[in-house]
């Protein structure tokens, strides 16, 4: 599935576009927040460029695309006042897929650069610059910073290798990892993101200056074990929502078992030994961060977390099943079985914060 196509394709009623549901991803960023914005000020606060230049990779368009960006320029314009210094110019790029809606990110540049300048005095330019974060993006010693957030654990595509010599599914009871996989499915998954975060690293690598930081916030298991709940259990509830579904005759079973997601939670030993062998960073935070939807809710944190899940899933279903008539249905399942988990305490989500700095 090639992943560029369906991250942003309107499904349906376009109901669950990712602008409109990212609330998911909201939360778990104010937790994170503090660690991406300090790495950001302590980058400005010992190199002090004329011109800081900020690279958000995998914007998305909505209600979250400026607010890591708007939280790093608040917190080095804090920090600029109390040392008493001059403000830096702010250059921001943001990148997402070509297929993003760009558009509508656009349309709140001027709002955004009017409240900067307004409330913390900054000067912020920004261009939008669409593209596969695996691959160059930007010319040679160019970034100072580069974030991004809810977005590394998106594989360039589905590994290759999860079907068999006819074509049919070897991962048929998930679209993701399960402990019921065969090893062969754990391995095409495992390859993909090693490929896919090699050229991410080495990509950022050449773009960054000697120095620059690059933090990242993305899903993640706590260890090595693959099987990890908090990452699997997820998908297996929208597996079993397919079967539900299946049984029902609305959606054929040998196209919900060549279902497989674009996705891998990587471990931080996983993250650490990429980083080594490429060679070019070094590693100054790295650390799992559990989330559990505790709003003491049940049905509303199964509402938010459906949501969000929709958001992203929406296009890629559509896509494979050449409709979105399945949508709705599906996630009405999705959120009665993810109620009933979130009342179990099930239901836990694990991020990886990593802060990597350019070696010289
Ligand atoms: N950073 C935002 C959005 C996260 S959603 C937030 O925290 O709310 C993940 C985003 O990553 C999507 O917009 C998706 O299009 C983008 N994305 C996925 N793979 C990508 C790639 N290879 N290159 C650039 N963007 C990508």
């Amino acid at each position: 599935m090639d992943v560029e196509r369906v991250f942003h394709m309107k499904a349906g009623n376009g109901e669950a576009s990712y602008a409109q549901n990212s609330s998911l991803q909201k939360k778990s960023m104010e937790s994170l927040k503090h660690i991406l914005i300090k790495s950001a000020i302590d980058f400005y606060t010992s190199e002090a460029p004329q011109t800081l230049t900020i690279a958000d990779l995998g914007c998305s368009c909505g209600p979250n695309t400026f607010a890591m960006v708007k939280r790093i320029i608040e917190g080095i314009c804090k920090s600029c006042c109390e040392m008493s210094s001059t403000l830096p110019d702010f250059m921001v790029f943001l990148n997402d897929l070509p297929t993003n809606d760009f558009n509508s990110v656009f349309v709140g540049v001027p709002e955004f650069v009017e409240e900067m300048k307004d409330c913390s005095g900054a000067s912020v330019f920004l261009a939008g610059v669409p593209g596969s974060f695996y691959g160059r993006l930007f010319p040679s010693c160019s970034l100072h910073f580069v974030c991004s957030l809810h977005s590394v654990h998106w594989l360039s595509q589905v590994p290759p290798g999860l079907l068999d010599q006819q074509g049919k599914s070897i991962n048929k009871e998930t679209m993701y990892i399960t402990h019921r996989s065969p090893t062969a499915v754990v391995e095409s998954y495992f390859n993909q993101f090693q490929r896919d975060f090699s050229l991410f690293l080495k990509s950022r690598s050449e773009e960054l200056i000697n120095g620059g930081r690059m933090a990242l916030a993305m899903s993640s298991r706590k260890s090595i074990d693959c099987f990890d709940k908090n990452t699997t259990l997820l998908w297996d509830l929208l597996a079993q929502s397919f079967a539900l579904l299946v049984s029902q005759d609305l959606v054929e079973q040998e196209k919900v078992e060549s279902y497989n997601v674009p996705f891998y939670a990587p471990s931080p030993a996983e993250i650490e030994d990429e980083v080594e062998k490429e060679g070019s960073f070094s590693i100054d935070y790295i650390e799992p961060y559990e989330f559990s939807s505790s709003s003491g809710n049940a049905e509303n944190d199964a509402a938010i977390i459906t949501m969000a899940v929709r958001a992203i899933q929406e296009s890629m279903i559509t896509y494979h099943f050449g409709g979105g008539e399945i949508i709705e249905p599906l996630f009405q399942i999705y959120k009665g079985l993810l109620t009933e988990a979130i009342k179990k305490d099930e239901v836990k989500s694990t991020h990886l914060v990593v802060v990597l700095r350019k070696l010289p």
